[in-house]
């Protein structure tokens, strides 16, 4: 039996390439009978590490929470928590930075994009490797479905688990990457260069997964393609073309056929794309009417995850020596 965990950060915008490459593989690891006990996580805490405002957090994190569940998490087969509603997730963040070492904190591609963006950079951006390693060994974790974003984050959870095991005695699942499948990486429609992705500043590279239908059509219409005029797949010389391509696969599940202009390859991205969203967008307007059973879904995701962490925290305190 495995066990799997899947985090989204609640910035926002959630996109086309979150459903594909996370939400989607997410659920259809339910009906995995090998796949148990899953958790969907919200990385409210993540959000903490950049600039950002209360309010829209908050708003970000319950609407997060509701498009996985319009997306089809059953809460009765994968917990739904947040991560800062569970303690002992800050807990073992501490505890692990103190088996982490500065330089590989500090290597880390992601914190010298984001911190080398401008403006202030706090100390949790540093430490975000870590706090994901906490999340994912605080559940015994086997497997984490990882973009390529994310691939090195994982491998350092990976090495503070092997090296607290070595050191201090068996204590972590010691998790394993998994490649969530059809989806790996959405580019952006408008530099098929960069990922689609919650936090570019242009929202016209990314199709939201509440965007209405004239929206997506605008957007794919708007896309950028090249000069080669042939429809072809071929990341290297017609990445623009190629996206919409595996964008089309992605949503439909099959090999795209052949094409004879890129007019026509939208046409039917821009159907596959609706086709994938109007049930998630009509199952999201169902539930927003009734935030009082999201909670009460967050509650028992809560109650679900805490007993498993809070002896994860105990084995850990005591591994280290820290009194009872
Ligand atoms: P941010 O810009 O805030 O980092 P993001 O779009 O990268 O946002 P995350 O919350 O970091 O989204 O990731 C949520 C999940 O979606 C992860 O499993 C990640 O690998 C996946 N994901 C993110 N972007 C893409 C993409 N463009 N294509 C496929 N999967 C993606
Ligand atoms: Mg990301």
């Amino acid at each position: 039996m495995t066990r799997r965990l899947t985090g989204f950060q609640p910035t926002g915008n959630l996109h086309l390439g979150n459903l594909l490459g996370a939400m989607r593989p997410l659920v259809a690891a339910q009906d995995d009978p090998a796949t148990t006990d899953s958790i969907a996580m919200i990385a409210d805490l993540h959000a903490l590490t950049v600039e950002h405002d209360p309010q829209r957090l908050r708003a970000n994190s319950l609407d997060v929470a509701t498009l996985l569940l319009a997306a089809g998490v059953d809460p009765g087969r994968t917990a739904l928590i947040a991560n800062s509603q569970v303690p002992e997730h800050s807990e073992l963040h501490y505890l692990l930075e103190c088996v982490t070492g500065y330089g590989e904190a500090a290597r880390m591609i992601q914190f010298k994009e984001k911190s080398a963006a401008g403006g202030p950079v706090r100390l949790s951006l540093l430490t975000y490797p870590v706090l994901m390693a906490a999340d994912i060994l605080l559940h015994d974790i086997d497997h984490v479905p990882v973009g390529d974003d994310q691939s090195q984050h994982l491998e350092l959870a990976r090495d503070i688990a092997v090296r607290f095991n070595n050191r201090y005695g068996p204590t972590f699942t010691v998790p394993e990457a998994i490649r969530p499948g059809a989806a790996e990486r959405i580019m952006d429609l408008t530099d098929p260069t960069r990922k689609m992705s919650k936090s570019s500043v242009n929202p016209a590279g990314r199709i939201g997964l509440l965007d209405p239908p004239d929206v997506i059509r605008r957007k794919v219409s708007r896309a950028v393609t090249d000069t080669v005029g042939v429809v072809r797949h071929d990341p290297e010389g017609q990445p623009g073309v190629t996206n919409l391509l595996e964008i089309l696969r992605a949503c439909t599940g099959e090999e795209p056929g052949a094409f004879t202009s890129y007019g026509q390859l939208k046409r039917e991205v821009t159907d596959a794309i609706e086709a994938v969203l109007a049930p998630v967008r009509a199952r999201h307007a169902e539930l927003s009417d009734d935030p009082g059973h999201l909670q009460k879904i967050l509650a028992e995701g809560r109650a679900r995850v805490r007993p498993r962490a809070e002896e994860t925290v105990r084995k850990v305190r005591a591994a280290l020596g820290l009194l009872d």
